[in-house]
């Protein structure tokens, strides 16, 4: 019997700061798990999330991304990035996924179009471009020249998507002002919002 040669193992590498997870992220994920015939999309929630100065707790970002992914077979959480101290960067926490995977594992790292535009900014770029191919998620209000931009970077390759235009941003406004959140985030993510009170404090009225 003919043995079918085996293919790298394909894993999506999708990090933000989920606060909260919503529609347009999982939506971002399966397009790319399905464009790219990923075998998962491993959700990368940012310990300190070092371009923002105020975000929520990270326990509770990750909470909701895992609640959210539950019911996805190819969907899971990684915790490596609220488990390492002091500021994590994509690079750093890419190499520790590839060694924990080994060799025979190709990475895509999923992102916003607009963030994969100022990938030269990122720590390490070149390091980054070396170990893993970067997918650049349209999303709407994505600036064109940025979309373009991303478009001639190589090793970066940009994936259209459905735009849905939901960010954490509006989330937490909506939240904040009592506007709905429903179908925005999974019902689960409503509900842990709801049942942990968050988004609708002071401190998130300065942030959003
Ligand atoms: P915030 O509004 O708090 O800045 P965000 O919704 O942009 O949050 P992040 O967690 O920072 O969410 O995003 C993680 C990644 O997902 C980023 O690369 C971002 O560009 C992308 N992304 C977020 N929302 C969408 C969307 N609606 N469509 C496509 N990509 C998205």
């Amino acid at each position: 019997m003919e043995v079918a040669p085996s293919r790298p193992r394909r894993i999506g590498v999708f990090g933000g700061t989920f606060d909260p997870i919503h529609v347009g992220h999982l939506v971002a994920a399966s397009e790319a798990l399905h464009a790219y015939d990923l075998d998962q999309v491993v959700f990368v929630p940012a310990g300190r999330p070092w371009q923002k100065s105020s975000y929520t707790d990270a326990e509770d970002r990750f909470m909701m991304a895992t609640l959210a992914i539950a019911a996805h077979p190819r969907f899971s959480a990684s915790r490596i990035e609220l488990d390492r101290r002091g500021p994590t960067y994509t690079v750093d926490t890419l190499e520790a996924m590839l060694e924990f995977w080994g060799d025979d594992t190709q990475v895509f790292l999923i992102t916003g179009a607009d963030a994969a535009a100022g990938i030269r900014t990122w720590h390490d770029p070149e390091r980054l471009l070396r170990i893993a191919k970067v997918v650049a998620v349209t999303r709407k209000g994505s600036d064109l020249s940025a979309v373009r931009d991303a478009h001639e970077l190589p090793g970066v390759e940009v994936l259209e998507m459905p735009l849905i235009d939901v960010s954490g941003t509006d989330v937490r406004a909506r939240v904040r002002s009592g506007r709905p959140i429903d179908f925005l985030v999974p019902r689960e993510v409503a509900h842990y919002i709801r049942e942990h009170g968050l988004y609708a404090g002071t401190e998130e009225a300065a942030r959003a």
